[in-house]
């Protein structure tokens, strides 16, 4: 990326233009070129990445096989990508009461379709045409091509407002969130989950943080600056879920030793099971890693959750 093909942006949140750089950075999982400048806002703290390229042009460089848009599955992987879902069904239902939800961003359609076969009406909106135009072909699912904002729903309709792995993607977060709100019932719940920048993980690999990923996630956020843009549009927090997996961690690990990382997102990362060690080694070594990874490792990603350390965050947002 050269840098003439760069914007520079004011602060999505206060508006200001002083900017900290905190560190620079590369894109480790598709390998768009060059460094990319990861700043503080100095007026409200809000990290972002600023530089940053056009919004017009960032669509176009979203690759095909960016994970949540992989679309050519057979029914078994279909069944299995939706099983993997159920935890964030599990998160919403503690808060949400069932009825009609939206998810935005919602991919290849594996969350609505959780959320349908228990008993949710669904609807979605999606940014890529194709991912959209499957959603509706191919699984019948109700889904607008498009961003939230451009979508204009009816206001108070939805139960449920879902942002899974979205939120830090997005331009405008303060505008998206007000008219969340606004096409949300009054008593309705938003619940999105993101990267936690205050995670003891993003201070250990600093640049080397898995989660960075630019130049696609704009904004980087901390339950402190998240507190602040809920309270911007008058809602509330209600809770704040921290996890941490071994997907972020053991990607963070390989890029810091330098390794190349398989192109995979952060999709399922906030899930509160971490994934086991597979891979082509013999049967006794992989036992052994499993060992140490249920005995030490595990138990080690917990306790960062209950610091409020976690590598990611789950937000509860309730409209009152
Ligand atoms: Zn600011």
């Amino acid at each position: 990326m050269i840098s003439s093909e760069l914007e520079k942006a004011p602060c999505a949140i206060c508006g200001g233009i002083e900017f900290a750089e905190l560190f620079k950075t590369r894109d480790y999982l598709y390998g768009v070129p060059g460094e990319f400048s990861i700043s503080k806002c100095k007026n409200c703290s809000l990290v972002s990445l600023n530089p940053r390229i056009p919004k017009e042009r960032i669509a176009s460089l979203y690759p095909d096989n960016y994970e949540p848009y992989s679309m050519s599955f057979s029914q078994e992987m279909l069944s299995k990508l939706v099983a993997g879902q159920e935890g964030r069904r599990i998160l919403l239902e503690r808060h949400a009461q069932k009825g009609f939800a939206l998810d935005v961003g919602s991919g290849d359609g594996r969350f609505l379709l959780c959320l349908k076969q228990a008993g949710w009406r669904v609807a979605g909106c999606e940014l890529s045409e194709k991912s959209a135009a499957f959603q509706r072909d191919s699984l019948g699912l109700d889904v607008k091509t498009g961003s939230l904002l451009s979508s204009r729903f009816d206001s108070e309709i939805f139960d449920a407002i879902t942002f899974w792995s979205v939120f830090e993607h997005l331009y405008d977060p303060l505008e998206t969130l007000a008219e969340a709100k606004r096409v949300l019932k009054p008593g309705g719940v938003i619940a999105m989950s993101m990267p936690n920048f205050d995670s003891l993980e993003r201070m250990v690999f600093r640049s080397k943080w898995f989660c960075l990923q630019p130049p696609f996630h704009i904004y980087h956020y901390s339950p402190k600056v998240m507190k602040r843009i809920v309270a911007e549009t008058e809602m509330k927090i209600e809770k704040v879920y921290y996890s941490t997996t071994a997907t972020s961690l053991i990607s963070s690990m390989r890029i810091a030793k330098g390794h190349s990382i398989s192109v995979q997102s952060d999709e399922n990362a906030n899930d509160a099971t971490p994934t086991r060690i597979s891979g082509s080694e013999s049967r006794v070594k992989q036992f052994a890693k499993n060992v140490v990874f249920d005995c030490a490792i595990v138990p080690a990603l917990r306790f960062a959750d209950l610091l409020r350390l976690g590598a990611y965050t789950n937000y509860v947002i309730r409209k009152t």
